[in-house]
């Protein structure tokens, strides 16, 4: 009979999930030496009325966090350092740390700034093996990025379990867990510290009599698709019990927008209108760039006052920044008529139904010869506008008018959940 837990020489784990530590705090750490063992809080403003988008291992102690009011963290730690955040810093090594771990193996999905997963082939799936190059990523980082960025890393039969193995030892941790031990050291955890349980999930796992991880393990997926309404909750129990997930197509990749939350001075339609169209021709840039085309658009409009009004139209695939931005004119003046031409707060683009450039054109059956030769050509100045843009500065040229005021609307922002490219600072 085998034994019930197999030896760790053969023991098998598919993904390899990094998360970096206390990523923002750790670079501003690395690049300004005299910040190294001291409490610092990364802001985004210089008031203490905004709240820590980071804090480091120093000021973690404190019981500092991301979303942390910086007057309350001073109340915990008077000898705290706010640091305003350097976002061009932080992109620089992200991708500094993709080219190290990527010297190690390749990166199969980034999922932030400070997350990425790699899904093991044949010969790192043995446990022995995949510690072995969890061990040289960590020690790469430190001597090629600096001695301050470490990580976490999880080993799991799944990128699910994975994150969640990184997530149970922090800093520069290293944690397995194996299918064949399942549940084991997933027993030790709150609900809330499991990707995929919120606020707002709790609740709805309470009422399902689901109240600790052990209850979580024991329920069926019925139990837990109904806790979800519909298929995450299956999904989720797939991933619990170490299932392999829908992990070969990257999700980032499936859909592709921008949002803004206007300033006050930029909520007239008019000026709304132009929010849009500039977060368009930003995500129709990163859409080139990325060799996709998109078949679907979707525009969400809040007002001020009023609900969210949103629109979206199907359309023949493209990547044409001249073409997407007259579907962009039709949604957003059946949106704008929903939402009464009242002033707007948030604007949201989203470009879907994406499919590679390399994937053959259908044929146009419709069309004439004069017509696709110049969506060719439309396309063709599309990427030359990139070109230019991506050569001269952001806005060096666009399609339409965009007020010098407005420039600034799209520009790059660190999302936790997308990183921006290099490029994309120019768009
Ligand atoms: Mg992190």
């Amino acid at each position: 009979m085998p034994p019930a837990t197999a030896p760790h020489s053969q023991a098998l784990v598919d993904w390899l999930f990094l998360d970096l530590n206390s990523y923002f705090a750790s670079v501003e750490q690395q690049m300004h030496p005299e910040l190294r063992g001291k409490p610092i809080a990364v802001v985004p403003v210089d008031t203490d009325a905004t709240s820590a988008i980071a804090a480091s291992q120093e000021a973690k102690k404190f019981g500092i966090k991301t979303g942390t009011n910086i007057g309350e963290a001073r109340r915990r730690c008077p000898d705290l350092i706010t640091v305003m955040a350097n976002h061009d810093f932080y992109v620089e090594f992200h991708h500094k740390i993709i080219e190290e771990v990527e010297r190690h193996f390749p990166v199969h999905i980034i999922c932030s700034i400070d997350e990425m997963a790699c899904k093991l082939d044949a010969p790192r799936r043995r446990l022995d093996v995949a510690l072995d190059l969890a061990r040289r990523i960590k020690q790469g980082l430190r001597e090629r990025v600096g001695e301050c960025v470490t990580c976490s890393i999880g080993l799991a039969p799944n990128r699910f379990l994975a994150k969640v193995a990184s997530d149970m030892q922090k800093p520069d941790g290293l944690v397995v867990l194996l299918p064949e031990e399942l549940p084991g050291r997933l027993l030790e955890l709150e609900l809330s510290d499991l990707c995929g349980i919120g606020r707002r999930m709790e609740p709805r796992l309470h009422a399902c009599g689901i109240r600790t991880v052990a209850d979580l393990w024991e329920a069926s997926s019925e139990t837990l698709h109904r806790a979800w309404g519909g298929v995450c909750g299956d999904r989720f129990w797939h991933g619990l019990h170490g299932g392999a997930t829908e992990d070969d197509v990257p999700a980032a990749h499936r859909t592709l927008g921008h949002s803004h939350v206007l300033a006050p001075e930029f909520r007239t339609p008019p000026a709304a209108g132009i929010v849009a169209r500039r977060l368009l021709l930003k995500a129709a840039s990163r859409l080139r760039r990325m060799k996709y085309r998109a078949r679907q658009l979707h525009l969400s409009v809040r007002t001020e006052d009023g609900p969210r009004c949103e629109a979206q139209a199907k359309f023949e695939e493209g990547a044409d920044s001249i073409v997407l931005a007259r579907v962009l004119a039709e949604l957003w003046e059946r949106v704008m008529k929903q939402a009464r031409w009242q002033r707007v707060k948030k604007v949201s683009v989203t470009l879907f139904g994406l499919v590679a450039e390399a994937l053959p054109q259908q044929l146009e059956l419709f069309h004439s010869p004069d017509a696709s030769a110049s969506k060719e050509q439309r396309e063709n100045l599309s990427h030359v506008l990139d070109q230019i843009n991506q050569k001269y500065g952001r806005d060096s040229v666009v399609i339409g008018f965009t007020p010098d005021t407005v420039r600034t609307f799209s520009g790059t922002k660190i999302a936790f959940t997308r990183i921006p490219d290099r490029e994309e600072f120019k768009e």
